[in-house]
């Protein structure tokens, strides 16, 4: 009998797939028309969609006279190709997630709304005829002008890439001048990319390097996981670009993730200036068309190298033969909403799949990484010593007690910036915490305002005027009067960076000061330009919160000041202190870097604070070792396992009694299955449940929020009791009440 119906994956919460009909005129032609991994679209209720074909049937289990046809088939090649298919199939079980909606989180916005798969074109720049004949160095007073018509110099380059390096004003400059002009162009394939593949600036590795890239190259064409743990600036992008000259030469593919969107300037240049071959990127600062056709470049072994951002790892490639994940430790690499996968563990498993090897590298790797390479489950390869003649940083604890603050800073911390000033370095000053004040406070009554919708205090943002809720976006003007006593005595309390700026302005008014944090880096274009200043030196003191411990190089930063790390020391969540540890070395990384040797004062109510004085003298990596032997202790994470069920409803009792509910479910299942067998009870195949809970951020946006963990010492027993209890929970009448959802290996707890 012939196939006559198709399953399909939809994008709709459901966990389930989907019989249709295949239509009369497409059935004869129907097994070389229709193939898994296409998108077909379909009516569903009221609405059409566009789903993935998965396979074709026979027959149905649903009556075949309410089964609706397919109204049309979108693609003529899978979008979805097998190993593709195998992967995310995979990541569906895994993460527990509805199928239909992974797969349209993997494809390219054009695919997911039903456009046809073919090339877009996209913008380009090429010089004009002036442009061309134009003398550089007449733009020598407009130096990163002068750059980009250098680059354009006798050949076209698409936007997307060159807006990576330079901002948007340069083009529209060099176009007032007629030097440059764009157009739309549909570029064509380019499969000889390697046949031209030269290598350029590459310096000699260090003996330690050395060792590292042939312990890599060993590996291609076999699927191995390895970790690099190599302190800051010890030269592990030296080791990437090394390890896959081999790989690109043979015409095969690279992918790089790296944690966000501001690293991937610097990372495309370091790739660009190595290999003469253009560099496919993929981030969310990209046009949809240009996210597509890298996609399709990719798929169709057009691009050596793609660098990309967490969804990055979705891209097909035609010949891949390394992944790398640049600073793997990273938090980005965890989506933290809808399908909540996390990029490193998707890589592992394409690795696998595709076998081929894996890299992490870190300088403050993940526990989970670490944990695995200490196993021996990872290759371990590490790199001890700063590449060049950069020397390491010294650490100094500053106790501030009882010391009389100046706009938060300790007299012994304003002297030595002043110090490090005056000889021509950079001073950076690190403080997580954006706005101007934390709280806005009465002084009479002491009454904080508050955000209605979270039950938080409101940040004071002066520069725009407004209290802003970092919770829910909320936001209110400044008022004058207490709400509660009325009296005109409101006041800021507590310290932002914008506030911390304020105050450096004012003790070294000589200087220039930068502040970079997210509300004056919104453009990216921008953070561009800023990092350009500071290379030049345009500005001395930079202040910003945790975006400067992501991978960026201040080689004239000699000085680091942490303002204040007390909160972090007394988190909730057991993952901070890695997360603090990670944070500080990180920002202490990127000081030094040159020839002069970086110092960092840490400014402390609690300087003998056990964990800052192991991180201080023993560093990281030891650091990271003794937490690793707490965890175990503590049977945590990556000792045990966890799954994370959130709840959140307008009503305390909903989103309680909901999860309450789960948890009865599941110590229901659990003791109905020891009864029934023997060996079941076993210590590993236990599921411990923990809660409900309220979520450490209890309320927002006007929802009460409340979280139930459920753990276990081995992964299998509790995804498998996890999968039972989703089939209850789905039909449970708290479930429609509530927001719900689930947390594989969750890293966030608020
Ligand atoms: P990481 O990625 O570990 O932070 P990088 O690869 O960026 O380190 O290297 C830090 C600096 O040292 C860079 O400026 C890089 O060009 C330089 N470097 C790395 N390896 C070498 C080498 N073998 N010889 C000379 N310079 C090197
Ligand atoms: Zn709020």
């Amino acid at each position: 009998m012939s196939s006559s119906i198709i399953e399909v994956a939809l994008p709709v919460p459901m966990r389930q797939t989907f019989d249709y009909l295949i239509p009369e005129h497409l059935i004869a032609n129907a097994s070389e028309n229709l193939h898994q991994g296409m998108r077909v679209q379909v009516s569903f209720g009221r609405r059409q969609l566009i789903g993935i074909a998965i396979q074709l049937k026979s027959s149905s289990t649903w009556d075949r006279n309410k089964l609706k046809s397919i109204e049309a088939i979108l693609d003529t090649t899978p979008s979805i190709d097998a190993e593709q298919f195998r992967l995310l199939e995979w990541a569906s079980r895994y993460y527990h997630h509805p199928i239909g909606e992974v797969f349209h989180a993997a494809i390219p916005a054009k695919l997911r709304k039903g456009e046809m798969n073919k090339r877009p074109s996209i913008r380009y720049w090429r010089p004009t005829e002036l442009g061309q004949q134009t003398d550089l160095a007449e733009l020598k007073r407009a130096p990163k002008q002068q750059q980009l018509l250098a680059t354009l110099h006798g050949q076209a380059k698409p936007e997307a890439v060159l807006r990576e390096q330079f901002a948007t004003a340069l083009f529209t400059a060099l176009e007032k001048k007629h030097l440059i002009e764009s157009y739309e162009f549909v570029p064509p394939p380019n499969f000889e990319w390697h046949s031209e593949l030269t290598v350029d600036n590459k310096p000699f590795a260090s003996k330690e390097q050395a060792v590292v890239i042939s312990a890599l190259r060993q590996q291609l064409g076999q699927f191995q996981v390895s970790l690099l743990e190599g302190v800051t600036g010890s030269g592990k992008t030296e080791v990437y670009l090394q390890a896959i000259e081999t790989i690109l030469e043979a015409g095969k593919q690279v992918l790089v993730l790296v944690p966000e969107i501001g690293l991937t300037p610097q990372t495309v240049e370091r790739f660009a200036a190595r290999f003469n071959i253009s560099v496919g990127v993929l981030h969310s600062g990209m046009t949809d068309n240009e996210r597509l056709i890298v996609w399709q470049q990719a798929q169709a072994g057009e691009l050596g190298i793609v660098i990309g951002t967490r969804s990055a790892v979705f891209t097909p490639f035609k010949a891949l033969a390394m992944i790398i994940i640049d600073e793997e430790h990273d938090s980005s690499y965890k989506q933290g909403d809808g399908f909540r996968y996390h990029a490193r563990d998707l890589a592992v498993m394409r690795a696998k799949l595709s076998n081929i090897p894996l890299l992490l590298g870190s300088a403050t790797p993940a526990l989970e990484s670490l944990h695995n390479a200490l196993q021996k489950k990872y290759q371990h390869l590490q790199l001890h010593q700063r590449a060049g003649s950069a020397v390491k940083p010294t650490f100094n604890t500053l106790d501030i007690r009882q010391q009389h603050l100046q706009y938060g800073f300790a007299p012994d911390t304003i002297r030595q910036m002043n110090h490090h000033l005056r000889q021509g370095n950079q001073v950076l000053v690190f403080l997580n915490r954006r706005g101007y004040a934390p709280a806005l406070l009465c002084h009479n009554c002491g009454h904080v305002e508050m955000c209605n919708q979270c039950e938080r205090p409101f940040t004071l943002h002066k520069n725009t005027h407004i209290l802003h809720c970092h919770h829910c976006g909320n936001t209110k003007t400044i008022p004058s009067h207490c709400s509660q006593c009325h009296q005109q005595d409101m006041a800021p309390e507590g310290m932002g960076t914008e506030q911390l700026e304020q105050g450096l302005q004012h003790l070294f008014p000589q200087y220039s000061t930068i502040r970079i944090d997210s509300d004056t880096m919104r453009a990216k274009s921008r953070l561009n330009q800023i990092l350009e200043d500071i290379h030049s030196g345009k500005h001395q003191i930079l202040i910003g919160t945790q975006i400067l411990a992501k991978g960026h190089h201040f080689p004239k930063v000699t000085f680091v000041v942490v303002v204040d790390i007390d909160g972090a020391l007394f988190s909730a969540n057991y993952r901070s202190s890695e997360q603090l540890a990670q944070l500080i070395t990180q920002i202490t990384g990127r000081a030094g870097r040159a020839q002069q040797p970086g110092e960092m004062w840490l400014q402390s109510h609690h300087p003998g604070h056990p964990l800052i004085e192991d991180l201080l003298h023993n560093g990281y990596g030891h650091f990271a070792r003794q937490l690793l032997i707490e965890r175990r202790h503590a049977n945590l994470p990556p000792y045990s396992y966890q799954v994370l069920i959130r709840a959140e409803a307008t009503k305390a009792e909903a989103a309680f009694n909901f999860l309450h509910n789960v948890a009865m479910g599941v110590r229901q299942t659990q003791s109905s299955d020891s009864n029934n067998s023997n060996n079941n009870s076993s210590a590993a195949s236990q599921v411990n449940t923990i809660g409900p809970l309220p979520a450490l951020l209890e309320k927002r946006q006007g929802r009460y929020r409340f979280q139930l963990v459920l753990q276990s010492m081995a992964r299998s027993p509790l995804h498998t009791l996890l999968h039972q209890q989703l089939q209850i929970i789905t039909t449970m009448p708290e479930s429609k009440k509530v927001r719900w959802s689930v947390d594989i290996d969750p890293q966030e707890f608020y």
